[in-house]
């Protein structure tokens, strides 16, 4: 029998605003339309706050403020001066860790123990590692000795990793001298405006960071506006091919980081109940709400029972509910129009055959919640074996040996990560060499740190965040 938990509460300390303006040239700034939206709390439907609408006017004044703190400030200064400024915005973070992690978790919906213990520490990470590059960047790419940065950065960012995707976009780009004008998803926008207020805190030269919000009318005005010199894209693979278009023909770089449908490989001989952690890491993870979560379940046929037997156990321990409870391991879906995609996909599990467990607990009254659920019986040509759910959901099916299990992890259009759980460190380097994906786990899942490489192959995107790779995006040669 479960033990009973009591609530846990994590404490509020964070104050929000009624209506938030955009950060343009270091000021606070209405929208040109006086328009606003409404950004909720997931967990209880409650509104947050009123944000502003980001019109093509406003990309204007931003792409402006961008390029005139480039030219004025942030290139001619000396690189360790610019390293100093992007310490401070790390030290803030930290220092700001507890309010950061509440408004993440209140405006996202992901569980606070995530939030507090990856998402903030993440992003700090990001900000202390770019810091310590600003002045070496002589040594970021062989053969160029003055790599000059690139110019002024239009990025946009979804809503699954508010502040640490706002973190890989923004360290690396201002550590290398550009400036940034930063678009938040619309559901998410709190942290990205939280972490202006921040680089205002720093003392950041007015400019050299810019938040606009909006949705995707005000995304694609930057990706189109002329005085952007690069593109640096978080999001679906299909906004990812729309900006693709936009951006063909013209002068501008770009990287995109998009979907994913990653295999988790798990290998009769791999240490059974370490593996079932890592596939629920894989899957459950901020609810699945992870272009690299491990969504295929690649299971060796001699212990698909076992497997799937440990796994219903696993999930009924998996504690959903108040994001805001620190005992929470399963939080909320993101928004209403997610938790409709999530369900449809499942639906369409279940009407093609496949067979669907969830845990039995109880959902809360009010807010956008999924069970943490898996499929057994899929085959290739399902659905959930092909779309990106981006939801607490995972597709098991079943393969006899190495090579059929890299066959089918490869039989995707996607290639962003993949895990392999085996006894045999030789079997591990066989598959992991032989897996299309950017990132291989091998016995550990969804591990991040801001000195490795990440990015996708094929329909997963290209260009990679992180790591000394991930300065090479915001320099020319
Ligand atoms: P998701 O499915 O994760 O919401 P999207 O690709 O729809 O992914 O959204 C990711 C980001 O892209 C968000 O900030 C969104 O506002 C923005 N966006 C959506 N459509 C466009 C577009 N046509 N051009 C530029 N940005 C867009």
């Amino acid at each position: 029998m479960a033990l009973a938990y009591a609530p846990a509460l994590e404490s509020t300390p964070v104050r929000i605003a009624a209506r938030y303006d955009h950060f343009i040239g270091g000021r606070w700034v209405p929208s040109s339309s006086g328009q606003t939206f409404a950004t909720v709390n997931p967990a209880t439907e409650e509104e947050l706050a009123q944000v502003a609408v980001g019109t093509p006017e406003d990309v204007e004044r931003a792409v402006a403020a961008a390029r005139e703190a480039y030219e004025r400030y942030w290139r001619p200064m000396r690189p360790a001066d610019r390293a100093k400024f992007v310490y401070r915005i790390a030290r803030a973070i930290t220092e700001r860790s507890r309010e950061l992690a509440v408004l993440e978790t209140m405006d996202g919906g992901k569980p606070i123990k995530e939030s507090r213990d990856f998402d903030v520490v993440q992003a700090a990470a990001h900000f202390f590692y770019y810091a310590g590059w600003a002045d070496k960047l002589r040594y970021a790419i062989h053969g160029s000795e003055h790599p000059e940065p690139v110019g002024v950065v239009g990025s946009i960012i979804p809503w699954n990793f508010p502040l640490l995707m706002a973190a890989w976009k923004i360290a690396p780009a201002i550590a290398c001298g550009n400036t940034i004008v930063l678009k938040p998803a619309e559901t998410t926008p709190l942290t990205a405006l939280l972490l202006a207020e921040i680089c205002e805190e720093a003392e950041l030269p007015p400019g050299v960071v810019n938040i606009l919000t909006g949705d995707g009318r005000t995304g694609a005005a930057l990706v189109a506006h002329p005085g952007i010199d690069k593109i640096a894209f978080t999001g679906s693979t299909e906004v990812g091919k729309i900006i693709q278009k936009t951006v063909a023909g013209t002068r501008k770089r770009m990287t995109l980081e998009l979907g994913g449908k990653a295999a988790n490989i798990v290998f009769a001989d791999a240490p059974l109940d370490q593996a079932i952690e890592g596939v629920v890491t894989g899957i459950y993870f901020n609810q699945g709400h992870v272009c690299c979560a491990g969504s295929r379940l690649l299971v060796q046929e001699s212990v698909h029972d076992e497997v799937v037997d440990k796994l219903k156990a696993r999930i009924e321990t998996l504690r959903l509910g108040d994001p805001l409870d620190k005992n929470t391991d399963i939080g909320a879906i993101n928004s209403a129009a997610q938790h409709a995609k999530i369900s449809e996909l499942v639906q369409s599990g279940v009407a093609e055959g496949a067979v669907l467990y969830q845990q039995s607990c109880a959902l809360p009254a009010r807010g956008f919640f999924h069970r943490a659920s898996f499929f057994t019986g899929v085959s290739q040509s399902h659905r959930i074996a092909r779309e990106e759910i981006f939801g607490p959901v995972l597709s098991i099916m079943t393969f006899r040996t190495a090579d059929e299990a890299i066959e089918k992890a490869n039989n995707t259009p996607y290639g962003l990560s993949a895990g392999v759980w085996t006894d045999k460190g030789s079997k591990s380097m066989y598959v992991a060499q032989r897996l299309q994906a950017g990132v291989v786990w091998c016995s550990t899942f969804n591990q991040f740190d801001p000195s490795s490489p990440f990015g996708g192959y094929r329909e997963s995107g290209f260009g990679r965040e992180g790591g000394v790779a991930g300065l090479h995006p915001y320099l020319s040669v």
